[in-house]
């Protein structure tokens, strides 16, 4: 911590000082608190973030965050990168009605932003409870992830669940992202998801700015770079991940309902859409489901219910055939928007028609595939094609 409180009630910050001299002058004989629990405070001088307050037993009821020299840097750092706008900004700002010490908070136009720079794991309820509690009061949490805890950052990123967490966005229909910050260079990055191929890969366009945007505004998103890995990690599915031991679910109720091989599915199923994010299952399997419970077995002209179709849908989260991702940062929305989305996606490619918002029509039946080459190239045809529409 940099900020502690003084015996006569007023509070004294560390930043303020530059030199190791001053503040020992200062500091001298005089006794600190902690403006949260009023447990005494001693001063540290650490190596690189020189000079600090610490709890004598390390505990506070205020804060989870261990206080790490990457961390107390950070803080510093992102107090003064903030500081070069006209508000009202404190750092360390004790907030009594949650008990929750904001790393920075912030007044502008009438808006209250608490900043969490987090640099250890927390809990997912923990991250949730210090959401809600912020929100309660009116306060617009802004969390931000450790660079140090996010590694390099490439235009491939593999994200943890933990690190899913920190999605946010702007408005409903601005791109979510997720927000780091780098001490070193006194950096933000803003890192906007195009697709995720499956658990581990997930393409993303990056933004990096001096300062903090409320609204980044992503010129470039890539839209496509992913094509040719997904068409790749598509035929790979079919040679191999179709085998492998997790799917044997999948793969027996294939071949019982709709007597194919797993590996010759319809190219129809492992589409992109714009909500993928949603899903922590990979496209391809959560769309396996959806394909093979909903659409499948619908004959050609009939009609195929939405409702129908998410009921089924939720029917796969109870077995965990179909997992969601927690996003406490995102308000607005659901999966059920990738669903819809993926229903859109096959009138895009003509095998369905939107009648209404909740009557769809099967208007082509799937081919059957005679071998995994002649599947291949459809899965081709049929993502360019669906590309290809949507960029003209
Ligand atoms: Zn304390």
């Amino acid at each position: 911590m940099f900020v502690a409180k003084r015996k006569d009630g007023s509070f004294f910050s560390l930043l303020d000082w530059k030199s190791r001299e001053d503040v020992e002058h200062l500091t001298k004989g005089e006794q600190f608190f902690c403006p949260a629990c009023h447990r005494t405070l001693q001063i540290k001088h650490g190596q690189v973030r020189k000079v600090h307050f610490a709890h004598m037993n390390d505990s506070c009821n205020a804060s989870s965050e261990s206080e790490t020299t990457y961390h107390l840097e950070g803080k510093a750092k992102l107090y003064e990168s903030l500081l070069h706008s006209n508000d009202k900004i404190t750092l360390e700002h004790y907030i009594s009605t949650t008990n929750q010490r904001a790393d920075v908070y912030m007044e502008a136009e009438n808006r209250k932003y608490a900043f969490e720079f987090q640099c250890s794991t927390i809990s997912k309820s923990e991250f949730s409870k210090r959401t809600q509690l912020y929100e309660r009061a009116n306060i617009k949490p802004i969390w931000i992830l450790g660079k140090e805890k996010l590694g390099n950052i490439q235009p491939q990123m593999k994200f943890s669940p933990f690190q899913w967490e920190f999605l946010q966005r702007f408005t409903p229909r601005s791109p979510p992202y997720i927000l780091s910050f780098c001490p070193k260079t006194s950096l933000f990055y803003y890192l906007c998801p195009s697709f995720s191929i499956n658990t581990s890969t997930t393409y993303i366009s990056i933004m990096a700015s001096k300062s903090w945007l409320e609204q980044p505004n992503f010129l470039n998103i890539d839209h496509d770079s992913w094509k040719e890995h997904f068409l790749h990690y598509k035929k790979k599915w079919r040679y191999s991940y179709s085998l492998y031991k997790p799917h044997n679910y999948l793969r027996k109720y294939c071949y019982s309902k709709m007597q194919i091989p797993l590996s010759l599915f319809p190219a129809e199923i492992g589409l992109p859409v714009p909500s993928f994010y949603r899903l922590h299952t990979p496209v391809i399997e959560w769309q396996a489901w959806l394909y093979f419970d909903s659409i499948y077995h619908t004959p050609l002209h009939s009609i195929i219910h939405v409702p129908t179709v998410l009921q089924n849908f939720k029917r796969r989260f109870k077995s965990s055939h179909i997992i969601l991702r927690e996003l406490p940062l995102v308000k607005t929305g659901s999966y059920e928007d990738a669903v819809v989305e993926y229903l859109d996606a096959l009138v895009s490619i003509g095998a369905l028609k939107r009648e209404t918002p909740v009557v769809y029509r099967k208007i082509k039946k799937e081919l059957p595939y005679l071998s995994m080459e002649e599947a291949c190239k459809q899965d081709r045809i049929i993502l360019e094609y669906l590309l290809h529409i949507k960029q003209s």
